[in-house]
């Protein structure tokens, strides 16, 4: 008997990632999970150990392609009500890592604190944004971190202070881990000040992703040094440019749009082809951001 089959509650065989990705794309996701709690999420990691099933944490799925093949082994989500509480306790906020880092941004405003309101409608979990360092043109995570809860894939759970997290551009080691949850401590500052910055922000990403709550889009490459990705597509001529259902965007050209029809195959051929002319045309090594299963 399978140690797995004692997790049957909370893992699905075979669940289609185009159910659990923004792209809406991808075949089979060979193990589905949803812990209840840190304590099963431990038990979970063990037993699949055992039955040597790779794991690895799947946040909104707003930065992963999954081919259209599948994928192997198990993508974790923290996304029951365990993990997605915001507690504030002014000048810090402990967030769980299923919480959507929009939510945070709104909620900590509101609240008073300021510092992640640059964040608000950008897609995607705490716990993938904050092992990624998610980073805007007014400030990266790393910058009020304090600490992580996480627990690595063996199961064992540690607590990491600021100074044993390692941060690089849009990197850091939390990455081998699952994180379940992140202490921030922010900047007091006027709830009416920051709601001002925090609509404007809203009205400049509603203007270029008007479509953010359909999905269907993802981010392909990280900004190059001084340079922002969407210019260099542009510079180069991709605007719109199209490989079977997959598109670049309009709108904002450092997103891929994936159409009617759309595969997994489609996108990465994209891909391939912005890579190959930014490096032809400007002699610019694109690093991607869009991480493919
Ligand atoms: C329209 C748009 C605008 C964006 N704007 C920005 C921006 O301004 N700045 C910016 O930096 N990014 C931006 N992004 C990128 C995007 O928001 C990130 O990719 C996002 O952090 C992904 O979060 P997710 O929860 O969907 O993670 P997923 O896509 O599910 O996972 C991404 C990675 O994180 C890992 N992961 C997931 N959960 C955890 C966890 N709990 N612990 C450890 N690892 C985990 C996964 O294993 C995977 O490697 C934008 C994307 C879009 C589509």
């Amino acid at each position: 008997m399978s140690k797995l089959d004692e997790f049957r509650e909370i893992v699905r065989k075979g669940v289609p990632a185009s159910e659990l990705t923004w792209l809406g794309l991808g075949g089979p996701i060979e193990y589905f999970a949803l812990p209840r709690s840190e304590e099963e999420l431990v038990a979970l990691l063990k037993a699949r150990a055992q039955d040597g099933v790779e794991a690895r944490a799947l946040g909104d799925g707003a930065g992963v392609l999954v081919s259209d093949v599948g994928a192997p082994g198990m993508a974790i989500r923290l996304s029951e009500k365990a993990f997605c509480n915001i507690d504030v306790k002014s000048p810090r906020v402990v967030v769980g890592a299923g919480a959507k880092l929009s939510r945070l941004a709104t909620t900590t405003a509101s609240a008073g604190l300021g510092g992640l309101e640059c964040m608000a409608g950008i897609p995607g979990t705490v716990g993938a944004a904050v092992a990624s360092n998610v980073t805007t043109p007014d400030a990266a995570l790393e910058q009020y971190v304090e600490s992580a809860r996480v627990v690595d894939y063996s199961g064992e759970v540690r607590e990491l202070s600021k100074d044993e997290i390692v941060f690089g551009r849009r990197s850091s080691n939390l990455s081998s881990s699952i994180v379940v949850s992140v202490a921030f401590k922010l900047e007091p500052d006027s709830p009416e000040e920051l709601a001002r910055r925090l609509q404007k922000i809203w009205i400049v990403r509603q203007k270029f992703h008007p479509e953010l709550d359909k999905g269907g889009f993802a981010r392909m490459f990280r900004d190059p040094r001084g340079q922002r990705a969407a210019d260099l597509i542009e510079e180069i001529g991709l605007v719109g440019a199209g490989i079977g259902g997959a598109c670049v965007c309009e709108a904002d050209p450092s997103l891929v749009v994936a159409g009617p029809n759309c595969s997994s195959d489609d996108v990465k051929r994209l891909l391939a082809l912005v890579e190959k002319q930014a490096k032809e045309r400007v002699q610019i090594e694109l690093e991607r951001e869009l991480e493919i299963w």
